[in-house]
């Protein structure tokens, strides 16, 4: 992202758990009770940038090229890269711009987790000859707080101010709502659209447990609230979002158990990349209960009590807390949508062509709202296919991006293309080519063996198709290998790039010259015999 379209919520549903304190709604919403806590100093920044309670809304002009609903991430990208083209643009945000990745997901999550990785190292350190003396003191209201002051820095990119005043886009607070074939309703205003972009995103799916709203839970909307350690902390979803929390709070010292519904975490990713994870987090007492079905929950005088069965055994866990990381549920209520002619499921979003095009020509959508990948940088580039598809009747497709994703667990599992089953799926032919990180010097070194490069490609080509890599800086490592398939370079190519001795990445140089050992067939070899005899 430049500058102009650099950018970093959803509707927190009322707070609810322990450690939760009183804190700022705002006067926008169509109902939810959103909070920001616990209203320091550093929420009061975070607040006047992306939700200023002072705000009044423009007088909209007669026609804007583009009206946006949502300013998450994709939202964001599309105003700012379109106003910068000299579209007239407005955007319509009903809770706090920059959505879940700025205010309740890849910012805070990541600014936990780096907390909770100083733990591992220490808890580590005698491996590297450190003792540390007596015991190590987790402060957690002040890894909260770290995460709050940096959030807030970082807001500023995101600022209602910013794009109203730096990038010319006209920013309404409010709920947005279609009320007519080309108008847009917001705080009593009506906004008329040349094309409309839906971009209001996703929320925390609430699985169907009988007693869990009674007993309250957290999602990711209200997790980064706390202020005070839960000693007890169930997780309900082993995918990214749960996998990542509950490795971060296990190691910010709560007694984490891990709920999952299948016989393995992370069960998107190949399992062998997720094999090492699981075993990661069975060695730092992450206590996994898998295949587990969640029956009920109810709250008694000690705690939450989770009914659940697992391996066809019932069980029951007690617990302070419960995190729920259990899917998506896109934000589609409330838009209208049947009155413009936009089909929807609510489970799966807005429907979108390739062309991000809803079932109205002039309305598209980008990011969570409709799309399998729920990542920033895939509602990044979605807005960016938007734009050219609504102001230069382009025809970009999302189906050409080559996507990388990273779950930022500790290794980190990072992957772009097609998976071992894809390939196998789509009948397409391919050959392996795997390095583990502890034949990669500088991985002995750091102490970090665990995981390995895996590479992809046609077979009997150099053509790569996919690569899963585990590895502590996985998502560091992924852009390589990505920029290859983008590029169409070869793993013949990566093998003759010369990588810094000693990095991790040279894992990916190795799984180079793995493809072209296998260059070297027999009939190759003796005739290099024969020409090196001759030459002797
Ligand atoms: C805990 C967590 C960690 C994550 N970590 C990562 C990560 O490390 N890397 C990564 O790539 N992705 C991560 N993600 C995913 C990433 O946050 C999302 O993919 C991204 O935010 C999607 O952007 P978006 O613009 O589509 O939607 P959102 O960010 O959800 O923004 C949608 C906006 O629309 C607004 N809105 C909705 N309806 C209306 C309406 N009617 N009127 C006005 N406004 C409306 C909402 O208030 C919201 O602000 C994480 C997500 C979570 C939950």
């Amino acid at each position: 992202m430049n500058q102009a379209q650099q950018t970093h919520a959803k509707t927190p549903v009322a707070p609810v758990g322990n450690g939760l304190a009183k804190g700022w709604s705002p006067m926008h919403g169509n109902g939810h009770r959103a909070q920001v806590l616990p209203h320091d100093p550093y929420d009061s920044t975070l607040v006047a940038n992306v939700h200023p309670t002072d705000w009044t809304n423009p007088e909209p002009a007669p026609r804007y090229n583009l009206v946006v609903i949502g300013a998450g991430t994709a939202g964001l990208v599309t105003a700012a890269g379109a106003a910068g083209l000299g579209a007239k643009v407005a955007l319509v945000e009903r809770h706090l711009m920059g959505g879940d990745c700025l205010n309740v997901g890849c910012v805070p999550s990541k600014c936990v987790i780096r907390s909770s990785r100083v733990v591992g190292e220490i808890r580590d350190a005698e491996c590297f000859g450190i003792r540390v003396r007596g015991d190590v003191e987790i402060d957690f209201p002040a890894v909260m707080e770290r995460m709050r002051r940096l959030r807030a820095g970082i807001s500023h990119h995101d600022s209602a101010r910013r794009f109203h005043e730096e990038l010319g886009v006209d920013v309404f607070l409010g709920d947005g709502r279609f009320s007519g074939s080309d108008t847009i309703e917001v705080g009593g205003k009506t906004l008329r659209f040349k094309r409309a972009v839906i971009a209001s995103g996703a929320r925390a799916a609430h699985p169907n447990i009988p007693g869990l709203a009674e007993a309250g839970f957290l999602t990711n909307e209200t997790v980064f609230t706390l202020t005070e350690r839960p000693r007890r902390l169930a997780v309900i979803g082993g995918g990214p979002i749960g996998c990542e929390l509950a490795q971060a709070f296990r190691r910010l010292g709560c007694e984490v158990a891990l709920l999952h519904n299948a016989n393995h975490i992370l069960n998107r990713e190949d399992a062998d990349a997720a094999e090492i994870v699981q075993q990661t987090f069975m060695r730092e007492g992450v206590q996994l209960i898998l295949n587990a079905d969640v029956r009920r929950v109810e709250r008694t005088a000690e705690g939450k009590v989770l009914h659940f069965e697992s391996a066809g055994k019932a069980d029951t866990l007690t617990v302070d807390d419960i995190l729920v990381g259990a899917g998506r549920a896109p934000n589609v209520e409330g838009l209208n949508l049947e009155a413009v002619g936009v089909q929807y499921d609510k489970k799966r979003g807005v429907a979108v062509n390739d062309q991000l095009q809803t079932t109205n020509t002039r309305i598209y959508a980008a990011g969570d709202i409709c799309m399998d990948y729920k990542f920033t940088h895939a509602a990044d580039f979605a807005a960016r296919i938007v734009i050219q598809n609504t102001l230069f009747r382009g025809k970009k497709k999302l189906s050409a991006l080559t996507m990388p994703w990273c779950t930022y667990t500790d290794p980190e599992i990072a992957h772009v293309g097609l998976y071992e089953r894809d390939a196998q799926a789509k009948g397409i032919a391919i050959d392996t080519f795997t390095i583990p990180m502890s034949q990669v010097d500088r991985a002995i070194i750091d102490g970090e063996e665990d995981g390995f490069v895996k590479i992809h490609v046609k077979k009997g080509t150099d053509q790569i198709l996919g690569a899963t890599i585990v590895a502590r800086h996985a998502g560091e490592m992924i852009s390589e290998i990505t920029l290859a398939m983008v590029g169409k370079l070869g793993l013949k190519t990566l093998a003759s790039v010369i990588h810094p001795y000693p990095t991790q990445a040279e894992a990916i140089r190795k799984v180079g010259d793995a493809y072209n050992r296998t260059r070297l067939t027999p009939f190759v070899k003796s005739a290099f015999q024969h020409w090196l005899s001759w030459t002797r």
